[in-house]
């Protein structure tokens, strides 16, 4: 029986093993510490803009699952009004059809993806919830000037803790910067 085939092996694994016992952590302490996530990121929500909606309904009728309602009267200029634009969540699985059907970019996908709940009515959103807000920002998937507008996404093999590191943190998103498409 030779040494070399029975024991170089398991010393070669246990250096491997030392060598990042020593190493420091590269993970990140989620939720306190967060990455900053791809411009592209098709997140578990959407963003509407009420300003730029026509009503025309193309986005609902591009949805696979049939998730988006809405419904409409003519206004006083032979416009549709939106009455209600109700998006069901629960159901969606943000493919993006819808962002990328929209003529008007009144719909993008949204930043976020910690929108869980625990009741699945609470996974319908209105059109109150659908708007831009502090906390509803849109992704730039589809949507180039607004990929442009947003912050370079981190990866934890750039991250160097030793010069500091690289800032973790979710950038906080201005409203104007969701506006100005
Ligand atoms: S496709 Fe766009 S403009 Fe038409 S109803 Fe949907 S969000 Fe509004
Ligand atoms: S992302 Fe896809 S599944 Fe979700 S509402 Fe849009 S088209 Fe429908």
């Amino acid at each position: 029986m030779k040494f070399e085939r029975y024991g170089i092996g398991i010393a070669k694994g246990m250096a491997l093993t030392f060598k990042h016992l020593f190493r420091p952590p590269i993970t990140v302490q989620y939720p306190e510490e967060k990455l900053v996530v791809s411009r592209r990121i098709r997140g578990n929500e959407l963003v509407w803009y009420p300003d730029r909606c026509t009503g025309c309904a193309t986005c609902a009728k591009s949805c696979p699952q049939g998730n988006i309602e809405i419904v409409t009267h003519v206004g006083d200029e032979n416009n549709y009004v939106v009455d209600k634009f109700e998006v069901d969540t629960g159901r969606c699985m943000f493919c993006g059809l819808c962002v990328e059907s929209c003529p008007y970019e009144a719909l993008a996908m949204g930043l976020s993806y910690e929108r869980a709940q625990y009741r699945r009515g609470q996974l319908v959103l209105s059109k109150e919830e659908l708007r831009l807000s502090d906390v509803r920002q849109p992704s730039g998937y589809a949507r180039p000037k607004i990929e442009a507008t947003l912050p370079e996404q981190s990866l934890l093999v750039n991250w160097d803790r030793e010069k500091g590191g690289q800032k973790l943190s979710l950038v906080p998103l201005s409203k104007k910067r969701g506006r100005g498409v």
